[in-house]
């Protein structure tokens, strides 16, 4: 069983490696940060609300977050399992999802943490381009497309997303040192938490996580 929780910082490559990881499970992908990028593409009301905190770099309200996440892990499709990615990011979302996973009978069974040094991550984050129409990554020197400003995948436009200029990354790399490092600890009690390079690169990165995935 597989009721996976993804963590690191802000360019870690928490959604490069997702994307990967459900290719190859089958499991739903849970990102907190495409759902509220979804609401914000449609204008709701969640997404006008988090658009506020997000366009700065600030986390998005514990109440509005948690109940978004409890509302996608009751879908019948997580029955079989899950990737969270980017959630939980504070203790009060990790306390949250104690309750939530247990009630689904899912509890978590792995917390896989990709630790990337600052420098590396503001060079990864000011060079990064999203399709605005798929979310595939890219990066303008090292990850670039076939078509400048074009989406292998889709065709798509590629974007800057507004949270990745230098102020708002800032204020997120904050955030992640005070509010999301101390869920390492909180883990690591339960010995959940699994502690990977980020920098070895995705495929090395990927075949690692599934030798861990394969252990238990
Ligand atoms: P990154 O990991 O690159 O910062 P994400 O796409 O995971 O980006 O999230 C983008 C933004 O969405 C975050 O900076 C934050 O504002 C908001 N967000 C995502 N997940 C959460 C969460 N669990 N709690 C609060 N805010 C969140
Ligand atoms: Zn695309």
């Amino acid at each position: 069983m597989l009721n996976i929780v993804l963590m690191g910082p802000p360019g870690a490559g928490k959604g490069t490696q997702a994307k990967r990881i459900v290719a190859s499970y089958n499991i739903p992908h849970i990102s907190t940060g495409d759902m509220f990028r979804e609401a914000i593409k449609a204008q709701t009301p969640l997404g006008k609300l988090a658009q506020s905190y997000i366009e700065k770099g600030h986390l998005v309200p514990d109440d509005v977050t948690i109940g978004l996440v409890k509302e996608r892990l009751s879908q019948p499709d997580c029955a079989n399992g899950y990737l969270l990615d980017g959630f939980p990011r504070t203790i009060p979302q990790a306390e949250a999802l104690e309750i939530l996973s247990k009630e689904i009978n899912r509890p978590v069974t792995h917390v896989v943490d990709i630790e990337v040094e600052k420098q590396e991550l503001i060079r990864r984050i000011s060079g990064r381009r999203v399709c605005k129409c798929c979310g595939a990554p890219y990066h303008i020197v090292t990850m670039k497309p076939a078509k400048d400003g074009i989406c292998n995948i889709c065709g798509g436009d590629l974007i800057q997303r507004k949270d990745d200029n230098e102020e708002a990354l800032n204020i997120r790399l904050d955030h992640y040192v005070k509010d999301t490092k101390p869920l390492l600890d909180f883990y690591q009690k339960k010995n959940l938490l699994h502690t990977f390079d980020g920098t070895v690169g995705a495929d090395e990165l990927l075949n690692e996580l599934k030798k861990l995935f394969k252990e238990n």
